[in-house]
């Protein structure tokens, strides 16, 4: 997005922050904002009416008084906007429509497996986009998100080598979907869009940071700081699951390279462990998995867990140490408030994950960076990559560069969605 040139008293700036602090809750009433934003009450007055007429605003109902009349409350009008949001994963995808509060409307979870290519999956997707707005005024759409699993260049919206996206190499996702539906597209790695979705559903202050990991098949993580995802300089930020961690070359990873984390405590790595367990006849409840079925999943290997089999709970727990290992350096060199775990690994309703992991983090990170971090389990749901896709659409569009390009037309899709989408 091209910035705009500085101007002496700059109104887009003054009215991004009317707008995102009332959306935010942080500010209420006009007197609230004037003290919150350090604004004078003319430029507060004049920015939120401002705000009203793009239909971002609205008075409530009457606010606390403090001695003289009452002020009025202010409230975001969600409902002026829609942002259809999809994350995908190896095997499944979840695609939902929300409001401008990111507050899902409608989600789908639905089995498609990635590796079937951009050009099907992209379909598959415009098909169920299509039949989520159906019911919905599609003049209101503000944009789409995408969460895929794998890294992405997030200036351009293209996966950078994704190993398991077979296909998706480059493919310009964001232009595909900008030519369909005509609004501003944000692609971003599934981690990033949870890691987000994480910190607005569970309040997480602007001066807090947050790492969140995903532990499931595969391994990544997002970080949220000061508010923001941190991408780093290409958007590669926060991908620890193909950090070596094996000196030796004896464990190929899916990557093509050997050692990563994933390829020693990802589910997937898991699985195939669990099958040489098999034929050793180290794990009879596995055995009767692999018996049913003919294969064994992560997802078995979890109920193993509950289940109390001695191989599984094993396997669990060393996994979560390597994690735990690299993730205590992690805390040493990031410092964060918290560190939340999503996934199956986390899913299972068996804590021996979490456990261990607890247990090495704070054994081996520095006292200063571990005293007061909190390490948790995923509190924001199913929907938490979708709405963070939401939260970035919605948050990029109302910052002062986007309002400078797109308030004067009225609404976001009223200019070209290339010159909205970017960097947030
Ligand atoms: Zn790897």
């Amino acid at each position: 997005m091209p910035r705009r040139p500085p101007t002496a008293i700059d109104q887009y700036e003054a009215l991004s922050t009317v707008v995102r602090l009332v959306r935010g809750d942080r500010a209420r009433t006009r007197p609230e904002l004037g003290t919150t934003a350090l604004l004078g009450r003319t430029v507060i007055s004049q920015r939120v009416e401002e705000a009203m007429n793009l239909g971002l605003l609205e008075d409530a109902d009457v606010g606390p008084s403090s001695g003289g009349r009452a002020p009025r409350r202010l409230r975001f009008r969600a409902e002026e906007g829609l942002v259809l949001s999809a994350v995908l994963g190896a095997t499944a995808l979840d695609v939902a429509v929300t409001d401008l509060d990111a507050r899902v409307l409608e989600h789908r979870h639905l089995e498609w497996p990635v590796a079937r290519g951009p050009e099907e999956t992209l379909d598959f997707l415009d098909d169920q986009f299509a039949d989520l707005l159906k019911e919905r005024a599609p003049g209101r759409l503000w944009a789409v998100a995408i969460g895929v699993p794998g890294p992405v260049e997030f200036a351009t919206g293209r996966p950078s080598q994704p190993p398991i996206m077979p296909g998706w190499d480059g493919f310009d996702i964001r232009g595909r979907l900008q030519d369909r539906h005509g609004v501003p597209v944000w692609v971003d790695n599934d981690a990033n869009l949870l890691a987000l979705g994480e910190a607005r559903s569970t309040g997480l202050d602007d001066d807090q940071h947050l790492i969140f990991v995903k532990a499931g098949t595969g391994i990544g993580a997002g970080v949220v700081s000061q508010g923001r995802i941190h991408r780093g300089s290409k958007g590669a930020a926060g991908d620890i699951g193909h950090a070596r961690v094996l000196e030796d070359n004896s464990v190929m990873c899916r990557c093509g390279r050997t050692g990563c984390l994933e390829a020693l405590a990802g589910g997937w790595a898991l699985a195939r462990d669990a099958v040489s367990a098999v034929h050793e006849g180290r794990s009879r409840f596995l055995a009767d998995a692999h018996h049913a079925t003919g294969e064994i999943t992560p997802a078995d290997i979890g109920r193993g867990v509950v289940a109390g089999d001695a191989w599984c709970l094993t396997a669990v727990a060393r996994a979560a140490e390597r994690i735990g290992s690299l993730m205590a350096a992690l805390v040493n060199f990031y410092n964060p408030d918290c560190l939340v775990f999503g996934g199956g690994a986390v899913t299972g309703g068996d804590n021996t994950f979490l456990r261990v992991v607890d247990h090495t983090v704070r054994s081996r990170a520095l006292p200063l960076a571990s005293a007061d971090l909190t390490i948790r389990a995923s509190a924001a749901g199913e929907t938490a990559g979708v709405a963070g896709g939401a939260h970035l659409a919605v948050e990029t569009l109302l910052s002062a560069d986007a309002l400078a390009t797109w308030a004067p037309g009225g609404r976001p899709s009223a200019v070209e969605p290339a010159r909205l989408a970017g960097g947030a």
